[in-house]
């Protein structure tokens, strides 16, 4: 990894910047594929399907049967471990239902929020170089804690048309309704406009490469909603001398291997222990299957070396990393100083894999710096908050006086005028009270 020792302040900018395709080119490269899917519904879809993932396709739906038949592929010990993920991850979200909360705020004036669920939601299940079926468990759970009433589920066909029997059987597991083939730019387009086989849906979650990515954002523009922009992974580890250096290169190349557009930073007070991370790290990198994906990452990567964790901590929440990881002596107290960031994990065992997979919660998080204004997704991804008021005769004599001063003002009279008549109607019934 590339090592920084005490970068000036005009260099952070720089620093905290992310391998990008080109926006404008990639765009262009949505915005004509959306348009060609808009008019000509799944002929599109199959004409990119077919060029980018399986060449011999002719359909998506994923038939019942075969959804049922990939139990008979997953091992029986792969089998408990996503029951015990789906466990975590229910609890953890199960705990952000919200009490409904009235509350009156002048007398005769009551005000609340009530949850509802978002109808139909559309799970996009990156594909293209891992099956992340731990994905399937943080994006449908919480919509079936929150109640939504349909869920579809996109995730690209391998070169063989084949989808990872541990994505379909996960998916069967916690109630998605309808499974597609489809992958990238087509099936984000496809759940935008709806085709002859793809439902529109109202919203559209889920991580996914840069295209996916792009995709996403450009679908807002079509009146689809999105949980957040989530793309190439990114990990941010904060060390001092007391963090374990192999456990430390572990999590950097935990994030590398995702993909070449991945990046890690490693930071740290202590240009030794940045060293004796480098080591570990590469050593650890030639065992990896995934050596050449995390290679190219590791070109977008740095280890910075700083005077203090204070200073450690002022990059980071510049940079805000979708995941990050404090292997410092006191992890809480740095904590204090998180500012932005996707998720965070603390000392030596909190290992970023244990939030990818199975402590309880969700993977779907921030990346690009969107952690400055995003969360990650939860519970209340899933749900509307809708208001609701109930007035009394006796809390529109309250504050009608002071709506009607207000819309007088910004000369909205039917606003005022529906104050007005009610307010007359009530001091009418008064005097003859
Ligand atoms: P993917 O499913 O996101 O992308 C594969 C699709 O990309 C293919 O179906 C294909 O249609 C499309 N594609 C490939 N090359 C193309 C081209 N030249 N032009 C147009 N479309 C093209 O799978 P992936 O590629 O393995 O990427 C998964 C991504 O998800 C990684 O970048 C990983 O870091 C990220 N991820 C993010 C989070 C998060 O929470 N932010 C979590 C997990 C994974």
């Amino acid at each position: 990894m590339k090592i920084i020792s005490n970068p000036p302040l005009r260099r952070w900018e720089r620093l905290a910047q992310r391998p990008a395709l080109r926006q404008e080119k990639l765009m262009r490269t949505v915005e004509k594929i959306f348009s060609e899917i808009r008019k000509r519904g799944d002929k599109a879809v199959l004409k990119y399907s077919t060029k980018f993932d399986y060449p011999s396709q002719t359909a998506f739906p994923i038939e019942k049967e075969t959804v049922e038949k990939a139990s008979e592929a997953l091992s029986e010990r792969l089998k408990q471990a996503i029951e015990l993920a789906k466990h975590n991850i229910e609890i953890f979200h199960l705990s952000q239902r919200e009490e409904i909360r009235k509350v009156e705020t002048t007398q005769g004036v009551v005000c609340w929020r009530e949850s509802r669920p978002i109808e139909r939601v559309g799970i996009y299940i990156p594909g293209g170089s891992a099956p992340l079926f731990s994905t399937v468990l943080m994006l449908a759970i919480p919509a079936k804690i929150a109640g939504c009433s349909e869920i579809i589920l996109c995730t690209p066909p391998n070169i063989y048309g084949e989808i990872h029997p541990a994505i379909l059987y996960t998916a069967n597991l916690v109630g998605v309704n309808r499974i597609f083939a489809v992958g990238g730019i087509q099936a984000i387009g496809a759940m935008t406009f709806g085709t002859e086989s793809i439902p529109k849906v109202d919203k559209i979650f889920g991580p996914g490469n840069q295209y996916v990515m792009a995709a996403k954002k450009i679908a807002t523009l079509y009146g689809t909603a999105i949980d957040m922009p989530a793309g190439p992974s990114e990990v941010l580890v904060v060390a001092d001398e007391t963090c374990n250096p192999s456990f430390v290169a572990s999590d950097l190349l935990s994030q590398a291997e995702h993909g070449p557009d991945s990046q890690v930073i490693l930071l740290s007070n202590n240009k030794k222990v940045v060293k004796d991370i480098d080591a570990k790290l590469n050593e650890q990198l030639l065992a990896l299957p995934r050596k050449e994906i995390a290679e190219e990452a590791l070109k977008n990567s740095r280890a910075i070396v700083f005077d203090s964790l204070e200073e450690c901590m002022y990059f980071s929440n510049l940079y805000a990393p979708e995941h990050l990881i404090l292997a410092v002596e006191n992890p809480h107290l740095l904590a204090r100083k998180v500012v932005n960031a996707g998720s965070v994990f603390l000392g030596n065992y909190s290992c970023e894999s244990a939030g990818d997979y199975a402590s309880g919660t969700n993977h779907t998080l921030p990346t690009s710096g969107y952690a400055k204004a995003y969360s990650g997704v939860s519970l209340d991804s899933f749900i509307k908050k809708i208001t609701f008021q109930q007035l009394s005769e006796e809390g529109l004599l309250q504050i009608g006086p002071a709506i009607e001063v207000m819309a007088e003002t910004e000369q909205l009279y039917a606003h005022k005028n529906a104050v007005t008549l009610r307010l007359g109607e009530i001091m009418s019934k008064r005097l003859i009270d």
